[in-house]
């Protein structure tokens, strides 16, 4: 016996416990100071050995090789979203923009556009769940022939029976409210960045004036017209202090009691384009140090909402460890992107950018394999580093856009600080 290759033990976070945590055994513990004494030394205690913290090698093998095929089984029945592009433009000029780099095209979409990317997609996904967020630039532009572009886009879904969500800036929801009502909306992602004179600080329109008003009235909206809603706040160091202000606003709002309402936080970070002030952006754990801190000292946050703290919110909230995660990069697999010029990515974070199209879909069919190969085979067993990684099944090597941006190979690591995460967010959910 032994101790599992997927143990990840360490000390919460403000407390004198420790926590064991095992994506592979599916167990999860918090222990003493002397029962982690007990385990660090190896210590047969048939407990250890129940819970998969003590193991044969052999037997931990053939475990790791039977949940490999069903996590590849469960993934080839899982629901593939299909972001599609619609322009690259938008009427915003927000301060972090990684989009600003993209250049205008001189084409645009079209009717014509749209009919091969439904019938590509029918095609190449038949017989699989799925559904389409549209996303730019910003997709709800208020142009006459734009609006009836995106409403052909809305009225075929509806046709083939697809749900639809959107990534919009929300300036002009109450424009597009009657184009929406006629599909089927699954939600409409709508960024905030805090309340209005922050926010407006940030996210303004091209020429400077401010948007806060319109978008919380494109919320309402909304949520009156039975939309689902994913509020997201953009954060970095200069607007994470006016999260509790945001989190009040949308109490007070009555935005959290509608089960129409969700929330996300989302890293303002580098992916495409240099931002001019590195010193604002937070890494992941900065982030969430932060965010630990800002939750004990304004406990009304998690109302509006509750960090994941990689998966201690999901252990607390379900009372189990989710399912070991070979893969944590969907692109390729269950994501996909495709843009109004004809041309297929594998997700958003490569979608419109320079030599990484892996082929079209107007105005002719072409697939470059190869490189399709190339992302589809990437998981913690392709990735040399992750191969013996303790936090292999919870990481899952993380994002290959990330990773070949860091080390020059789509094929490598993107790491993720999965044990300080832990020590922040077991101390939260479970210490309390
Ligand atoms: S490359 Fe990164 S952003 Fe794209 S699907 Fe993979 S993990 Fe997500
Ligand atoms: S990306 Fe890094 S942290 Fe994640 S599994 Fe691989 S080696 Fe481990």
């Amino acid at each position: 016996m032994q101790l599992s290759k997927y143990n990840i033990t360490s000390k919460i976070k403000d407390s004198d416990d420790w926590f064991v945590v095992n994506a592979l055994s599916g167990h999860a513990d918090v222990l003493d100071q002397k029962t982690w004494e007990q385990l660090n030394s190896g210590e047969e205690n048939p407990e250890f050995i129940e819970n998969g913290y003590l193991v044969d090698p052999a037997q931990e093998k053939r475990l790791f090789r039977e949940k490999y095929l069903k996590f590849l089984d469960d993934r080839e029945n899982d629901e593939v979203q299909i972001f599609f592009v619609t322009n690259y433009s938008c009427n915003f000029d927000c301060s972090y923009c990684y989009q600003a780099g993209y250049e205008a095209l001189p084409v645009a979409l079209s009717e014509e556009v749209t009919d091969s990317f439904f019938d590509y997609i029918q095609n190449e996904f038949s017989g699989r769940r799925k559904y389409i967020t549209l996303f730019g630039g910003e997709p709800f532009l208020n142009a006459p022939r734009h609006k009836e572009n995106i409403g052909y886009i809305i009225q075929m879904a509806a046709e083939n029976n697809l749900e639809i969500a959107a990534v919009t800036n929300g300036y002009h929801l109450e424009e597009y409210i009657p184009i929406l009502k006629k599909g089927i909306i699954r939600e409409i992602q709508v960024t905030l960045d805090g309340t209005s004179k922050i926010h407006d600080q940030r996210r303004y329109l091209k020429g400077g004036d401010p948007t806060f008003d319109r978008i919380v009235q494109g919320v309402d909206l909304l949520l009156e017209n039975h939309i689902p809603v994913n509020l997201r706040m953009v954060v970095d160091r200069q607007n994470i202090g006016n999260l509790p202000d945001l989190a009040q606003f949308a109490i007070d709002k009555g935005w959290t009691a509608s089960p129409l309402f969700k929330t996300q936080l989302g890293r303002n970070y580098e992916l495409h384009e240099c931002q001019a002030n590195q010193q604002k952006l937070y890494s992941r754990l900065e982030l969430y140090q932060d965010l630990y801190h800002l939750l004990k000292e304004f406990p009304h946050i998690s109302e509006f909402h509750k960090p994941a703290f990689s998966v201690s919110k999901f252990l607390f909230e379900q009372g189990e460890m989710p399912a070991p995660l070979f893969d944590a990069c969907t692109g390729t697999k269950t994501e996909w992107a495709f843009d109004f010029t004809g041309n297929v990515y594998a997700c958003t974070a490569t979608v419109g950018k320079n030599g990484e199209s892996l082929g079209t879909f107007y105005p002719e069919v072409r697939k470059n394999t190869e490189a399709v190969e190339e992302w589809q085979e990437r998981d913690i067993l392709s990735i040399p580093k992750c191969q013996n990684c303790n936090l292999s099944l919870i990481c899952g090597g993380g994002c290959a856009s990330m990773a070949k941006n860091y080390n020059g190979s789509l094929n490598s690591h993107d790491c993720r600080p999965v044990t300080e995460l832990l020590e922040l967010g077991i101390g939260h959910y479970f210490e309390e």
